[in-house]
């Protein structure tokens, strides 16, 4: 069939469908061990929390009540409200109701503001969306409507104590001009595990505003919840920023639920978007996450349930790798946040999309990195040799995962 320049662009093979089709083949097959991809772990007390709420909400009503009505096209209005006073009360910004919009899911949230701030423009230049540090998010790469929608470049890197490495915004390369219509990081960094620090983002902040151009943060993985990050940094809005989050990596991935927080005229054109593309944005999701504000159990579960969680478990992971791998030339880099770890084999002489073919025969899900290199002005080696795990699996499984990684890495650096 003969499909249209958006079908062209959207109906083919891309590494984010790769992606899910590969967490759904694992889900499928009991003996793969999934590495690979973004799913949030099945924490015990999360589970538990959400069975014994979802029982209450359905002996109450609310449950059938969310699920049986529309909400208006920004969201549900009464977690809308309790969500900006949480966070006013909070951090002290200066936010609103009309400051908070909801999507289905972050990611369709993205959809809508890199098209909705980059691409063609009413005079017919093309604008594009500046990530600043490669590697970045591989949910960005094709969810341009225009082709070759960003630009990216190659951070620096510091070499640390233990074989870890940590990437750094490199502000010499970035070129900001006219053809760049907003900047984009996510932070958490996935890939990386990567957190930009806070100089980092004021750096940034004060190029866009020099700029007039937003500066989009994800806050996927970020504080206040689901409050997956171990650096002492601090959480940045201001009303050029865009902050996006989610309730996926709370434990809630299935709900779709996004939360973009911003100035009033970015949140009435997602509104508006959302009537078009989805009448209203789904309700079940924020229904539960108005009880737990409701309950102030949203940040306490976060900061004492999820967060403690996925540190032990990328300890464990870090010492498993470090105790299989010693080999001078494998690094990771140093896990600041996020459900990943990024796995640099330098001077691999394979590509890391071979390593994942080898991988995924012998039953191991990873990621291979060069997907995550979106729009990066020049080739680096550097891309092909860095792998993305998770950390959400038992510890058992992680263990023989990462001892098959480990074979695999020795095998590629002995005999190609
Ligand atoms: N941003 C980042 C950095 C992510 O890792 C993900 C999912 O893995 C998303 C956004 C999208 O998440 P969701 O659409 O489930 O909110």
């Amino acid at each position: 069939m003969e499909f249209s320049g958006f079908g062209d662009k959207f109906a083919g093979d891309s590494g984010i469908t790769q992606l899910m089709h590969d967490l759904n083949d694992g889900l499928t097959n009991p003996d793969a061990i999934m590495l690979g991809g973004g799913n949030p772990a099945q924490i015990p007390t999360m589970v538990d929390y959400f069975n014994q709420l979802l029982i209450e909400m359905a002996t109450s009503g609310e449950l059938t009540a969310s699920i049986t009505n529309y909400d208006g096209p920004q969201g549900k209005d009464r977690f809308i409200n309790a969500l900006a006073t949480l966070l006013k009360h909070h951090y002290g910004w200066d936010i609103s109701s009309k400051n908070i919009t909801l999507t289905n899911g972050s990611q369709s949230a993205f959809f809508n503001l890199f098209n909705l701030l980059a691409g063609k423009c009413r005079n017919g230049a093309s604008k594009k969306i500046l990530l600043p540090l490669s590697p970045e998010y591989i949910g960005y790469a094709d969810a341009g409507l225009e082709q070759n929608m960003f630009v990216s470049y190659q951070p620096t890197i510091s070499l640390l104590d233990n074989g870890l490495f940590k990437y750094h915004i490199d502000f010499s390369k970035l070129v900001i001009d006219d053809s760049i219509g907003a900047i984009c990081a996510s932070r958490p960094t996935n890939p990386t595990g990567n957190v930009l620090t806070d100089d980092e983002v004021k750096q940034l902040d004060t190029l866009a505003q020099a700029h007039n151009i937003p500066l989009i943060i994800d806050n996927a993985y970020g504080m206040p919840f689901p409050d997956i990050i171990f650096a002492d940094v601090t959480p940045f809005w201001n009303s050029n920023t865009i902050l996006c989050m989610s309730l996926s990596k709370l434990g809630l991935p299935g709900i779709r639920c996004g939360i973009v927080i911003a100035n009033e005229e970015i949140i009435t054109a997602l509104t508006n978007i959302n009537g078009i593309i989805n009448l209203a944005p789904g309700s079940l999701g924020p229904a539960i996450a108005d009880k737990l504000i409701a309950r102030n159990d949203l940040l306490r579960l976060s900061h004492d349930v999820i967060r403690p969680f996925y540190q032990r478990k990328v300890q464990y992971a870090v010492s498993r790798l470090q105790h299989y791998i010693t080999d001078p030339r494998f690094r990771i880099h140093k896990p600041e946040g996020a459900i990943f770890l990024w796995l640099w084999c330098d001077e691999l002489p394979i590509t890391t999309k071979e390593l994942y073919q080898r991988l995924k025969v012998r039953g191991v899900l990873i990621v291979p990195g060069e997907y995550f290199f979106i729009g990066l002005q020049q080739p680096w080696q550097h891309s092909q040799q860095c792998i993305r795990m998770n950390y959400v699996q038992s510890d058992e499984q992680m263990e023989r995962g990462i001892k098959i990684i480990a074979e695999e890495i020795t095998r590629a650096y002995t005999m190609g």
